[in-house]
């Protein structure tokens, strides 16, 4: 993937960025308006990254067609439009996270079954982990997966902190079906079966994406709902899950990357005339933004490479929400007494950049995963990426 090629894909992306900055904060009061989003001319089907099969008219960058699917490509188009709004690029229908499991696990029909439904129409899908008692510890998961007595399985259990899960036509839940590491499954759920509940969680940040909480009481799983089946014990559901946490992080450090950009650019655009010390401190957010996007795009080509290593994609998290965080607090304080009242766009950023510290795990979590990675001589291989 060349420099060019990168350099005008972030262009065209950028052609998209006033629709979105349009109705961020609308969105931010009412996620419910993610549907309406689409009705501006947004062309969802061309950004969220759907196979070359399923999408006959994609993205072009100088006539060629780009469909998306490296991490590459998606770091480099979603920061750039998460520049404009990082709650709508989540509020977007499409594949999001579960894509990349199904790209893991589905046989030949789960994949029709799930790429044919997402592309018809706006489809938003989800990712369902993490559960209210146990966070996101596979371990200790809680939600089960039991033999039906006329065949097949029951899903019970609760997730919560799902992404787009209320409005999701269908999406992955991960549940236990035996004990022990190789015990937690992957099944594709539609969300009408009889027994499924989704409601969205009030939140502060990020609030396009609308998180919501999945209630499943012996939701009706068919044996062609279990995705992998075809696949090692080994290679199964936590398998799977670790792997598109690898693939997914480098796109969630992409969004915060964004995020630190718009108070950035805000900063600049409202404060003037800047004292000595001022001028210092954005010089250096100017090179702190250019290092993190090296990094996270270091971390997508890893990504790319080897999904099963996230050593890179871990130290990209990290920095990238770090650094969002300080640039949108201290913006506050640059733009003085009143500033998250007089620019409700600095006091969304605010909101919005706290809530990547959680997503896709902690920043705890990604410093003794790039420790582990560093400890068995990972990092040499992550920075020849
Ligand atoms: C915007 C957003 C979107 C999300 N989307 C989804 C989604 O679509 N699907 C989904 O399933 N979940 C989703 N989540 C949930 C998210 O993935 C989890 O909340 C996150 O992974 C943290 O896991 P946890 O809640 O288990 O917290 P924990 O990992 O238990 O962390 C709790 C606290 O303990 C600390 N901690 C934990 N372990 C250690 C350790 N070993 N050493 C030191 N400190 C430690 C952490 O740093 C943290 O401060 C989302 C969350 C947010 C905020």
């Amino acid at each position: 993937m060349t420099t060019e090629h990168l350099t005008d894909l972030r262009a065209v992306a950028r052609e998209y960025a006033d629709v979105l900055r349009a109705s961020a904060l609308d969105l931010d009061r009412d996620p419910s308006l993610a549907a309406a989003l689409l009705d501006r001319g947004l062309p969802w089907r061309q950004l969220v990254g759907l196979p070359a099969e399923y999408n006959p008219d994609p993205l072009r960058v100088r006539g060629r067609p780009v469909h998306l699917q490296s991490c590459v490509e998606q770091v480099t188009l979603l920061e750039e439009l998460a520049r404009a709004d990082a709650g709508a690029v989540l509020a977007l229908p499409g594949p999001s996270m579960s894509g990349f499991v199904i790209a893991e696990l589905a046989d030949a029909d789960q994949r029709d079954r799930y790429w044919s439904t997402v592309a018809a129409a706006p489809t938003w899908t989800f990712f369902g982990m993490t559960e209210p008692a146990h966070g996101s510890d596979p371990g200790s998961m809680g939600t089960t997966l039991r033999p039906a007595d006329g065949g097949g399985l029951l899903l019970a259990g609760t997730k919560r902190y799902v992404g787009n899960g209320a409005r999701a036509r269908l999406g992955v839940v991960f549940a236990r079906r035996h004990a022990g590491p190789l015990g937690v499954l992957a099944v594709l759920v539609d969300t009408d079966r009889p027994g499924f509940t989704a409601v969205p969680l009030p939140t502060l940040g990020l609030r396009g994406l609308q998180l919501s909480e999945l209630r499943m009481a012996e939701v009706p799983i068919a044996d062609e709902d279990v995705l992998g089946r075809h696949k090692s014990a080994t290679r199964q559901g936590m398998w799977a899950a670790t792997r598109t946490f690898n693939r997914y992080r480098p796109v969630v450090s992409a969004l915060a990357l964004g995020v630190a950009q718009a108070g950035y650019d805000l900063v600049v655009a409202e404060r003037r005339d800047l004292r000595t010390g001022e001028r210092h401190l954005l010089a250096d957010w100017a090179q702190r933004l250019a290092g993190t996007r090296a990094v996270v795009l270091a971390a997508a080509r890893s990504a790319d490479r080897n999904p099963g290593d996230g050593t890179l994609a871990s130290a990209a998290k990290v920095r990238a929400t770090r650094l969002a965080e300080e640039i949108t607090t201290s913006a506050v304080r640059l733009l003085g007494p009143g500033a998250r009242w007089d620019h409700p766009l600095l006091d969304k950023l605010v909101r919005d950049a706290r809530a990547f510290e959680f997503m896709e795990g902690t920043g705890n979590i990604q410093r003794l995963t790039l420790a582990q990675g560093y400890l068995q001589g990972r990092l040499g291989d992550a920075r020849a990426a």
